[in-house]
């Protein structure tokens, strides 16, 4: 049977398990999906997995959930009742089932706290009953016909499972700091202090980074004891994701996104995804004058006593050093974090079929159709970087529905001799 493992029991996980569930139901042909989970299902929305403290709520609707947006391409003739089918899977299914709805809409739909949306995601996981390996995945190497995953579980034992595809998703380690100083705090070590009310003693906070990780970090400072909040990031200045239809529509449908030259999707993208803080947090901030804005790219980090020095590059314009008493790395996730599981043999793969050495901008621009990585013939989904060459959405909640299409869609070619063909060629 065709097998697809996916690295982490995120939305993406749950949105192509539950798409493979309702086709198998259908009678339609659908891999094998095995998750592996180093943590709990929806684990970097619960406090322990250093993204959050759980409390803070969704950016996005909730309504964007595993099937959005509910409009299968999957199959001619099939696609009404596959989408009929994963309406079960939905967030209003969820509340409707706990016996919350009603009131979740008279509360005017509120976007719900991220531990909500994790016990969504996992009642989603009981739902499509998924196939759930608890463990770590270490090491992915090149197999005969795919890929050979290694997890090691909370005994430290080690279990191989072969695979045909591959689907990576997830941020990486929340527990990096750009430096090992007391006052930088790490994005996991800055959630686990505010939830104990243990963030050190400062005057003059700084925040590194424009994304959402960082909005909800200086959403969090102004709630504890902080004289100034200041948010660097190298753009002009945070924008605020505008959630307008013309913007939402792009994220959402993603058909439209090929015809936009590079340029105009990197505009896109500046303006409404990178950079940006959602609505609620611009609003909850712009009535607080502790809170300001500094541009720039943090290329030096000094400790100066008990606090830390930054020093702040700006293109034509001399390094600035500003000191701070607490620093907190919200930069966020690290795009290619999955490499150093790969071994030499899968990396040469990848570097094979990407045309050179692999770099973010030479893997994105190879990202095809089914979000997989082009010119390789064992299937390396990696939807997280697929917002260039895609769509907006694919790397995060706002298509998770056409997302499981693209993925489940295409058969992976099987010649029998798969990646170790390749890697036999590399090696002449
Ligand atoms: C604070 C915050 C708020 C956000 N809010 C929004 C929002 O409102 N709307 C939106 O669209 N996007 C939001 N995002 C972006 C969000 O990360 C993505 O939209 C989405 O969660 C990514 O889903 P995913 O399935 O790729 O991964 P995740 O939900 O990040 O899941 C990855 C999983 O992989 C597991 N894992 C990691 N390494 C391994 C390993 N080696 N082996 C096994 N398992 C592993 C982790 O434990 C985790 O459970 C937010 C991000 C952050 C940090």
């Amino acid at each position: 049977m065709d097998r697809l493992l996916v690295v982490g029991a995120g939305p993406k996980a749950m949105a192509v398990a539950a798409k493979a569930h309702v086709l198998r139901e259908l009678g339609l042909p659908a891999p094998q999906v095995i998750v592996v989970e180093s943590h709990a299902v929806g684990g970097n929305w619960l406090p322990s997995g250093g993204w959050t403290d759980g409390q803070h709520r969704l950016g996005t609707s909730p309504e964007k959930d595993v099937g959005f947006p509910y409009h299968s391409t999957w199959t001619r003739g099939r696609n009404r009742a596959i989408n009929e089918a994963m309406l079960a899977f939905s967030w209003t299914s969820f509340l409707v089932e706990r016996g919350a709805y009603a009131e979740w809409v008279d509360r005017g739909r509120p976007s719900p706290q991220h531990y909500l949306w994790a016990k969504y995601l996992q009642w989603v996981a009981r739902k499509a009953d998924i196939e759930l390996v608890l463990g770590t995945v270490r090491k992915i190497s090149a197999a005969a016909d795919g890929w050979l995953v290694s997890v090691i579980d909370a005994d430290g034992v080690v279990t191989e499972i072969d695979t045909d595809r591959l689907m990576i998703t997830g941020p990486g380690n929340s527990r990096r700091a750009l430096a090992d100083h007391p006052a930088v705090l790490s994005i996991a070590d800055f959630w686990d202090r505010a939830g104990r009310r243990q963030l050190p003693v400062s005057s003059r906070a700084a925040v590194i980074g424009g994304g959402e990780t960082a909005g909800s970090v200086v959403d969090e400072l102004v709630r504890h004891d902080v004289l100034s909040i200041v948010a660097i990031s190298p753009a002009a200045t945070i924008y605020t994701r505008g959630e307008s239809f013309f913007e939402n529509s792009l994220y959402s449908d993603p058909a439209r996104w090929r015809a936009l030259s590079i340029e105009e999707r990197r505009d896109v993208v500046r303006r409404t995804d990178r950079g940006v803080f959602s609505v609620r947090v611009q609003e909850n901030l712009v009535g607080d004058s502790r809170v300001h804005h500094l541009q720039g790219r943090v290329v030096r980090v000094a400790g100066q006593g008990e606090g830390v020095a930054l020093t702040l590059r700006n293109e034509r314009r001399p390094d600035q050093v500003h000191t701070f008493d607490l620093v907190v790395d919200a930069t966020g996730g690290q795009p290619l974090w999955f490499l150093e599981m790969f071994d030499a043999d899968a990396a040469d793969l990848v570097e094979l079929a990407i045309g050179g050495p692999i770099t973010h901008a030479r893997l994105e621009a190879s990202i095809g159709h089914d979000l997989a990585v082009m010119g390789l013939e064992t299937k390396l989904y990696l939807p997280n970087l697929a917002g260039l060459a895609q769509g907006p959405g694919f790397p995060n909640l706002s298509c998770l529905g056409e997302l499981s299409d693209r993925v489940l869609v295409a058969a992976p070619v099987r010649t029998g001799s798969g990646a170790r063909a390749s890697a036999a060629t590399l090696e002449k």
